[in-house]
């Protein structure tokens, strides 16, 4: 449904040329309401767009749609290419699929710029100063939703980190930090337990960093890095996470700032953008006019910034900073000491409304003039290993808690130049020489690999398998192992 006039919920304006078209979604939840006053205040201040409008989330996941959107919103987005959604409610159970992820995923908005900035002294927080941008990569990590049940005990998660996956979103955590002034890039990771993939994030942040020798760079295990946000926010500038530890520090740094309801948040793609609050849809206040409209409003600033509307974006944001500063709050930052006026979510959006053209007082003044930054990413050519198979993993669903019975079955089907090496657990080595404290499931994890410097042909792999499965043992999945340019691409066992 196209929008352009005299609706409440919808932006007016007298141009009918220039223009841009938006897709709008209203969302659940809060999303409704908190959308009609972010509406209202780009209705006032002359955003020239026109909205098109979708139907997303829960109805659309109850009427049968498992990923919660359907064609006709798709053929919207296509068409616009600019997306301004409100939070939207996954129910539980069911098979649902996240429809956040996979509007990420299928846009290719590799790129979740949180801005999450303290309004000291009118919003109350522990952080006076605080101005943190988290760079999120969005698409890959425990995101990609690939999920097996593998025995009765053990469920697995595919954790995937790609090499141009990564090599983007640091790129653009450096690009965006040099394009807006910041001093200082951090990179967030655990690679002293996932050695290898988030280990590959680390090593594309050094290797890239060394581009940006105007912008200091440092790293931070992930656990102490998120310790050391919590405690002094004041110490970081730009953070570029993996995935999940994004998601999750994003709503810490925006709670701590005030209130997770302040922070919005752009999704960047080459082709595609998507604006929206970082808060979910909650629920539990719906349809009760308090929820904070701030985060989706700045979103929608942003949102301007990225279609090229500046003057509406700063007109904006200014008025929004004058409102915190006339104390006019919402119930999530309204302090009795620091605030003069509890509002409800439309009175909040009035109170902008009336400030259009005002200035903040204290705070900075925002300007836009420089306007959208766009970065050309260049990624590097991909480089094509020698990869040279040297055995397998075969994972098994096994009843027998004794890794002992299982190691003398398995020996004896040792053959093509192929040897157990070992046996793990949950990763852990329980045979040879395991320790009989270790608590074992029904999932197993059997290394072969080759017992010279022969390579090994898939043909080797294949007849173990047979063989295995004659045994009447139960394979679950198998893993190739590889030497890559000579060098294992493949862990070690704790323990081994
Ligand atoms: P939530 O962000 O909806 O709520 C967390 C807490 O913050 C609640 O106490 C809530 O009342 C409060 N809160 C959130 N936004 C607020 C606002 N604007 N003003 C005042 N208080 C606010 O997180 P949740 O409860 O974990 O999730 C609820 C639903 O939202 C779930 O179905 C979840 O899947 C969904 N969700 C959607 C998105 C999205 O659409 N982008 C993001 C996160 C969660």
């Amino acid at each position: 449904m196209t929008n352009t006039l005299n609706d409440q919920s919808t932006v007016v304006t007298e141009q009918t040329q220039n223009l841009t078209s938006i897709t709008v979604a209203h969302g659940d939840g809060i999303g409704p309401e908190i959308m009609k006053a972010c509406l209202k205040i780009l209705k006032a201040a002359g955003a020239r767009i026109r909205i098109e409008e979708i139907e997303i989330g829960e109805k659309v996941y109850l009427n049968g749609n498992s990923s919660g959107i359907g064609n006709d919103a798709w053929n919207s987005l296509r068409k616009t290419k600019v997306f301004l959604k409100a939070p939207i409610t996954t129910p539980q159970g069911g098979g649902f699929k996240s429809l956040n992820v996979t509007t990420r995923k299928v846009l290719g908005l590799y790129a979740n710029i949180r801005p999450c900035v303290s309004y000291h002294p009118y919003i109350h927080t522990k952080h006076p100063i605080m101005d943190v941008v988290i760079v999120r990569e969005n698409e890959e990590d425990l995101y990609a939703g690939i999920e097996h049940q593998q025995t009765d005990e053990v469920i697995q998660c595919l954790k995937l980190i790609s090499k141009p996956g990564t090599e983007k979103i640091i790129r653009y955590a450096f690009e965006y930090a040099r394009a807006y002034g910041r001093k200082k890039v951090t990179c967030f990771t655990k690679d002293n337990i996932m050695k290898m993939t988030d280990g590959l994030f680390h090593k594309t942040f050094n290797q890239i960093g060394e581009e940006y020798p105007d912008l200091e760079k440092e790293h931070w295990i992930v656990d102490i890095g998120a310790a050391r946000l919590a405690e002094t926010p004041e110490a970081f500038d730009v953070i570029v996470m993996p995935n999940l530890y994004g998601d999750i520090l994003s709503d810490v740094a925006a709670q701590i700032t005030g209130s997770v309801g302040l922070a919005g948040s752009a999704n960047i793609g080459d082709g595609f953008a998507m604006f929206e609050a970082i808060h979910g849809s909650a629920p539990g206040i719906a349809g009760l006019n308090t929820a904070n409209p701030s985060g989706l409003i700045l979103a929608a600033v942003q949102m301007l910034v990225h279609i090229k509307q500046s003057d509406v974006a700063e007109r904006i944001h200014n008025a929004w900073l004058r409102t915190i500063e006339d104390g006019i709050h919402t119930a999530d930052i309204y302090k009795e000491t620091i605030s003069r006026k509890k509002v409800g979510t439309q009175e909040f959006a009035d109170a902008v409304v009336d400030r259009l053209g005002s200035f903040p007082l204290k705070f900075a003044t925002v300007s836009y003039a420089n306007g959208d930054k766009h970065f050309d990413i260049q990624l590097s050519p991909t480089h094509e290993a020698v990869k040279e198979l040297v055995g397998v993993d075969i994972f098994l669903h096994h009843k027998d808690r004794n890794p002992e019975h299982l190691a003398e079955i398995l020996k004896g089907l040792e053959s093509g130049g192929m040897e157990l090496k070992m046996i793990t657990n949950r990763g852990t080595k329980v045979w040879p020489n395991g320790f009989p404290e270790t608590f074992c499931t029904d999932h197993w994890r059997c290394r072969f690999t080759r017992d010279s410097q022969q390579g090994v042909s898939y043909q080797v792999v294949i007849d173990l398998l047979q063989k295995v499965h004659h045994c009447k043992l139960a394979v679950i999945k198998t893993e190739n192992l590889y030497l890559m340019d000579g060098k294992p691409a493949f862990t070690a066992a704790q323990g081994q």
